[in-house]
């Protein structure tokens, strides 16, 4: 930790990212008044916007600062008429995750009392998984590597047993702070790239005698998702399944507003909504910032010390309450704007 203060790099981005960045930051200073966290926050630029007005995305002193952050928070960032030379979209955050080895995205789906879902099961309500999607590797190492020729185009997909070793260990210690079952979700009908993935797995499944452990096929987890997502605990999978998957449960748990995610490595982390940045209602206030402040709760139980992690209880508890109150966001057909839901959670907090 850097000095007294808890150093966390805060990269608001483009869109909705800044409006859900100034909720949080509102409910992280109540919540930290509260608590004593002693955190300082320190806004960087980086995202589509300042790709335009600097020609840099991510410069190189942002990096070197997030570097040395005790966590980042970050909004969202991207923006569709604004892209590198190649046509791609620009994703700092994408290269945040490869040049931080944050190969760990945790992607917790969990039910929130009062906000409904689209499934008519009242199971629905039960509905508690976290997605583990590789953040690194897959078939996004091939970003900026692939070929593209008239003729054709090739993309490849690319894991190493590194990285695969330390996310299956990241995926039994998970679930067995939970409920004790790993689902690994692959595609090892097909390609042997999976079989290669499910035997690590199944290696590191013999030291947790503890934890359950199957998997399922990729396209098969998709209608179970559907079918019965609250049976599911902690589901590990490649990046760009996760990628994937990942909407499709937000979209159980009344949508991308409440899909909270960390981006963790051994040494550093990333903390921000699951979503983007929302072209659609960006501008307007009334992104829905559960996400981000769920994020946030996920960054102080990171940073892990005995106050913070209380207060990511608290926080998480805050959230369940205003929505139990009658918060109801304009993205589950409720009248409250972006600032009322910091507003709210914070009048919820103790
Ligand atoms: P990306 O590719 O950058 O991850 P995406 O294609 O998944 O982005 P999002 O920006 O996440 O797209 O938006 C998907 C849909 O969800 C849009 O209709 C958007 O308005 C909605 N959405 C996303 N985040 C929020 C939010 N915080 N509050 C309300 N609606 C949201």
């Amino acid at each position: 930790m850097s000095g007294n203060a808890i150093e966390v790099a805060v990269l608001a981005g483009d869109g909705i990212g800044p409006e859900v960045t100034e909720a949080t930051l509102a409910v992280l200073e109540a919540l930290g008044r509260r608590h004593a966290l002693g955190l300082r926050f320190t806004p960087h630029r980086a995202g589509a916007m300042a790709y335009r007005d600097t020609g840099t995305d991510l410069s190189d002193e942002v990096f070197r600062a997030c570097e040395s952050a005790d966590a980042i928070l970050l909004g969202a960032m991207g923006w569709p008429g604004i892209r590198a030379a190649d046509g791609t979209e620009l994703a700092p955050q994408i290269t945040l995750r490869q040049r931080l080895d944050l190969y760990a995205g945790i992607r917790p789906i969990r039910a929130i009392p009062g906000v409904p879902s689209p499934l008519a099961d009242p199971r629905a309500g039960c509905i508690d998984c976290v997605i583990l999607r590789e953040s690194t590797e897959g078939l996004f190492w091939s970003k900026d590597r692939g070929t593209v020729t008239d003729d054709y185009v090739e993309e490849t997909l690319r894991m190493t047993r590194s990285v695969t070793e330390r996310l299956a260990r990241r995926a039994f210690a998970l679930a067995a702070k939970r409920r004790g079952r790993v689902t690994l979700v692959d595609k090892a009908n097909v390609f042997r790239a999976f079989a290669w993935m499910r035997g690590i797995f199944a290696e590191e499944a013999k030291a947790h005698p503890e934890v359950a452990f199957d998997a399922a096929y990729v396209d098969a987890m998709a209608l179970d998702l559907l079918r019965r997502p609250w049976e599911f605990d902690l589901l590990p999978t490649e990046n760009m399944f996760g990628d994937i998957l990942s909407d499709l449960a937000a979209g159980l748990i009344g949508g991308m507003g409440f899909a909270p995610s960390a981006d963790v490595g051994d040494e550093h982390a990333v903390f921000q909504p699951s979503h983007g940045t929302a072209p659609d209602i960006a501008g307007q206030g009334i992104a829905n910032p559960t996400a981000m402040i769920l994020s946030a709760a996920m960054m102080l139980d990171w940073l892990g010390e005995a106050p913070m992690i209380e207060a990511a209880e608290e926080l998480r508890r805050a959230v369940d309450r205003a929505f139990a109150d009658g918060l109801r966001t304009r993205d589950i057909g409720g009248a409250h704007g972006t600032a009322e839901a910091g507003r709210r959670v914070i009048a919820a907090l103790g």
